[in-house]
């Protein structure tokens, strides 16, 4: 069972282009010539991901697949920097797998509830302000700005239900996990409902769906241990509200007060914890009521005196259907989201692929390095933290990118720019 209950989604995620630097020059009434002051351009806005614990499914990804930040403006005269692009912040259910899709590879895991950059943004060139030197007071040239990460991006999810179905078996649980997670637009397109019977994705509306699991174990056996995998159980300890579904057609003779205290009374011996969450009590197989209300009404009277919401459903003619789930969707809004998570990936170690085209460029002491790869590894570095700044100087030593800059002439004291990054060049 453990990966079959795996949600997915394709996306693109394209950071903003960063803004080009300015090319020009001061001018004053009683000064010939002033200096450059061409400033630089915005930095493109970064793809963020964010993690939202009222999220448990992908299903909003379906509808959208291409998320965009914004563009870095331009740069201008008097010493102007362009304004950043926007951010973009993408909500993410926690848990959520982020893997490149052409290699499979993992990107990240979305369960320490942190932020993360999923594309950043591009660098703003810069203004001819930083190009002048005494030997050279007119430069005529600035940096255009540089392109945004882009990624093609795969989501996984394992889902992990919010509303656990309970109740005796042929009440209609079942029956009712069906209606509720196919009524889903076209173009969701969801088949996790045909794979996964015990499963559904409730569809309610755009940005509101949840997980709906059927418990089937709870009656038969289940708090003795028997026949549920690790998996199950986990769903089960995840939910956040419970359904329970009493047959109130008075069928096979039962009666529904007795049924439902029978199962609470499983509940709390399976599970006391599991027994204090809310719960909603729904009369299932009203259809089948002719002018006998006594057992509907009897049970409705039994339950609110307790404290829980009642709902009349028949899920065969899927009247009340939608009452309850936009019932559970409102509570869920408002419920906690259940604190333990097992997190299932530890991220690898970040891998660069150091191979690719590097520019060296400098004018007199500043010198300018860039490459895809590079622009990749500092996205990936966290260089407040001292073995991330050896890893970076190791990966740039055995790239051979310092050799270079000595033979073009780097010397110590001399100023280094990659990208976001600025150092003093020590030999
Ligand atoms: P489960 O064991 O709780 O999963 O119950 P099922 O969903 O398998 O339903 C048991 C039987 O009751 C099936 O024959 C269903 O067609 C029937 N059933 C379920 N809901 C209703 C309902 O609202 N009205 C009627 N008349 N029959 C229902
Ligand atoms: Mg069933």
């Amino acid at each position: 069972m453990a990966s079959s209950f795996v949600d997915k989604a394709r996306i693109t995620v394209h950071a903003g282009k960063g803004g080009d630097g300015a090319v020009a020059f001061h001018r004053e009434k009683y000064v010939a010539a002033g200096g450059p002051d061409g400033g630089d351009g915005g930095r493109g806005g970064n793809v963020v991901f964010t993690v939202d614990d009222n999220m448990s499914t992908l299903m909003d990804f379906r509808y959208k697949r291409k998320y965009v930040a914004g563009n870095g403006a331009n740069g201008s005269g008097k010493r102007c920097y362009g304004k950043d692009g926007e951010t973009l912040y993408i909500k993410v259910p926690r848990g959520t797998i982020v893997r490149d899709t052409e290699t499979g590879a993992i990107m990240h895991d979305m369960s320490t509830g942190e932020d993360w950059i999923a594309a950043k943004g591009g660098r703003g060139g810069w203004g001819n302000m930083h190009f002048a030197t005494p030997t050279r007071q007119v430069p005529r040239f600035a940096k255009p700005g540089l392109p945004g990460e882009s990624h093609d991006i795969t989501l996984e999810l394992k889902l992990l239900a919010d509303v656990g179905l309970v109740g005796f078996p042929n009440v209609g649980k079942s029956t009712l996990l069906s209606v509720v997670s196919k009524a889903h637009p076209k173009i969701a397109n969801y088949h996790f409902t045909t794979l996964f019977p015990n499963l559904g994705v409730v569809y309610v509306d755009e940005g509101v769906s949840f997980v709906m699991a059927d418990i089937p174990g709870i009656i038969e056996g289940a708090s003795e241990g028997a026949g549920l995998g690790h998996d199950f159980l986990r769903h089960i300890d995840r939910c956040r509200l419970l359904v329970h579904l009493v047959d109130v057609s008075g069928s096979e003779g039962r009666n529904p007060v007795e049924d439902f205290e029978a199962i609470n009374a499983e509940l709390r011996e399976y599970s006391p914890e599991l027994a204090e969450r809310p719960q909603i009590v729904v009369g299932n197989k009203c259809d089948l009521l002719g002018e006998e209300r006594e057992n509907i009404d009897r049970l409705r009277t039994h339950v609110e005196a307790l404290g829980y919401r009642f709902f009349a459903m028949s899920a065969a003619t899927h009247e009340g259907t939608r009452e309850l789930v936009k019932e559970c969707a409102g509570r869920l809004a408002e419920l906690p989201p259940i604190a333990s998570f097992e997190a299932d990936y530890i991220p690898p170690e970040p891998k660069v692929d150091t191979s690719g085209e590097l520019t060296i460029e400098h004018f007199d002491d500043m010198w300018i390095v860039e490459g895809p790869w590079l622009q990749r590894l500092v996205a990936t570095v966290n260089f407040s933290d001292y073995e991330s700044r050896m890893y970076f100087d190791r990966v740039l030593r055995e790239a051979g990118v310092f050799k270079r800059m000595e033979e073009q002439g780097v010397k110590d004291g001399d100023t280094v720019s990659m990208y976001d990054l600025m150092f003093e060049y020590k030999d």
